[in-house]
């Protein structure tokens, strides 16, 4: 297997160690990468500050050309990203094929989106004055990604940046770093300048916290944990760097009893099972309503134990591996807490080892039913397929029990009747919220939390806003002597 590299100043670099990739289905070694320190994140720092000016420089029509044949290549390339992503996270092939068109797409907005009206004017009290604002890069972006959307986490983030102008850092999950190799092999196929888009191979507690500290960063934008959002936080507040984030959350599906119940209970896996619960908006809390509540839960259940959990490339997979033994382990501990705690187990709650199941990380769909707001299982994300099952009764109980975590990245609502979904939805606490739907992401709108799920915004018009610099430009027209002072 050959090491795979950094992308450097557009060069192929490699680290002071090597790191080797597993597959989560099985356990076989899969690749080896470089790793790198915090020297390397200094290098590719430099590099992206040289590149800058030239880069800001370049037309909006030549950096949208660029976008544009890199949109082009995942396309043409989406089944090689897959089985990437597939053999490299887990998740079943149609869920990565899904990440690769998105991730396509994705490029393709932002080169859409570049030469379009941005700025205001202003008519100024003084008639002699003009005003007017324009949008300008912010200079190097540090980029840090998880490991849930390797390919599209990376897409997401390097799409808007560099469209908008800037030069980036980037660094990928160690657990799935393979595809971001591949796609930045694909900068430089397509004659991406040098230096413009950097790849930095390595560990969050060197790499990442490099990022976040290096002086010549001057924004950094992370998605992942809570608390690693918390610790980039306070480094990035050493060179008031700005800060995008996003976080995690622990995001409800209220489902009210006016729903069709095979409808709902359909919504309800998808909004819990679909990537294998690794998905920061997950419905991971049903808040259902009592009137439906057991017959619900029975036909949820029943769904849940037929859910085909198998290696990502099995034909027909529905449900992967979790990402690595470590993250199972902490699902299942999360499991254990809900027992003890007293959540009612319905279905699931248990590693599977059926034949070849054993040699992978796989966890059965899992639904606790009874849970209470002061439960961890109701609080804490558990980034996996375990679903907590709250009831209520009235509407204003619903809500409350929504909004009732500290997080707030996504929320839907179910009913027929579209007074109250509107009053649900309007009081939700979340920054992607859903009617009668749950998960649809779409690049054109933007993403991102309240509360403890993040600051800023990805995709959309805002997400290329928040890789930008505001600039007020002000034009007095009648030049002339301001004669403030007498002499
Ligand atoms: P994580 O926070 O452990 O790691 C994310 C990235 O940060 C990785 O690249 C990691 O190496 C790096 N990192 C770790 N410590 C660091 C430090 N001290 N300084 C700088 N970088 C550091 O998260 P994860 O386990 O990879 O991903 C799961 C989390 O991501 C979940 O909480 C999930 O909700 C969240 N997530 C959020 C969104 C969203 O859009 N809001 C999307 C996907 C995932």
């Amino acid at each position: 297997m050959t090491e795979k590299l950094m992308y450097i100043g557009g060069e192929w670099v490699k680290g002071a160690g090597t790191r080797e990739v597993f597959n989560p289905a099985d356990g076989t070694k899969i690749g080896i990468v470089t790793d790198g320190t915090a020297e390397d994140v200094k290098k590719a720092v430099a590099a992206a500050r040289a590149a800058f000016p030239a880069w800001a420089g370049t037309s909006v029509t030549a950096r949208a050309a660029l976008l544009l044949k890199i949109a082009d290549r995942i396309e043409e390339l989406a089944e090689e990203f897959a089985a990437i992503d597939t053999a490299d996270n887990g998740k079943p092939l149609r869920d990565s094929l899904g990440d690769a068109t998105d991730s396509a797409a994705c490029f393709r907005y932002y080169a859409g989106l570049i030469d379009k009206p941005s700025g205001q004017t202003y008519l100024t009290p003084d008639p002699e004055n003009f005003a007017m604002t324009v949008r300008e890069p912010i200079g190097v972006v540090g980029q840090i990604a998880p490991w849930n959307y390797p390919l599209m986490m990376a897409a997401w983030k390097i799409a808007p940046c560099i469209a908008a102008g800037n030069t980036t850092v980037f660094k990928p999950s160690t657990l799935t770093a393979l595809s971001s190799v591949r796609l930045f092999e694909l900068f430089d196929e397509v004659g991406l300048p040098a230096g413009v888009a950097n790849l930095v191979l390595g560990s969050g507690a060197t790499v990442g916290q490099e990022i976040a500290e290096n002086p010549g960063v001057d924004k950094v934008v992370f998605t992942g944990g809570t608390d690693t959002g918390r610790q980039i936080m306070k480094t990035a507040a050493e060179t008031i760097k700005g800060v995008g984030l996003e976080l995690g959350g622990k995001s409800p599906c209220v489902i009210f009893d006016d729903v069709d119940t095979d409808i709902g209970v359909d919504w309800a896996l998808f909004a819990i099972f679909c990537n294998q619960g690794e998905v920061c908006s997950a419905g991971s809390r049903l808040i259902l309503q009592d009137t439906i509540y057991d017959e619900f839960l029975e036909k949820l259940a029943a769904r849940a134990e037929k859910i085909k959990v198998a290696r990502g490339d099995e034909p027909g997979s529905e449900m992967g591996p979790l990402v690595s033994e470590e993250h199972m382990n902490s699902v299942l501990a999360h499991i254990e807490t809900a027992k003890s705690q007293g959540a009612r187990l319905i279905t699931g709650g248990y590693r599977l080892t059926d034949g070849e199941l054993a040699k992978g990380w796989f966890v059965a769909p899992t639904i606790f039913a009874d849970c209470t707001p002061d439960m961890a299982i109701v609080q804490k994300e558990v980034f996996g397929p375990v679903l907590a099952v709250q009831k209520f009764h009235t509407e204003d109980e619903a809500i409350e029990l929504a909004n009732g975590t500290d997080f707030g990245l996504a929320a839907g609502v179910f009913s027929n009747d579209i007074a109250r979904a509107m009053r649900v939805v309007r009081a939700f606490r979340a920054g992607i919220t859903w009617v009668n739907s749950y998960h649809p992401t779409f690049t054109q709108a933007p993403w991102g939390g309240y509360k403890q799920s993040g600051i800023g915004r990805e995709l959309g018009t805002y997400g290329l806003e928040e890789y930008t610099e505001v600039k007020q430009i002000n034009i007095n027209l009648a030049p002339g002597r301001v004669d403030w002072f007498e002499n």
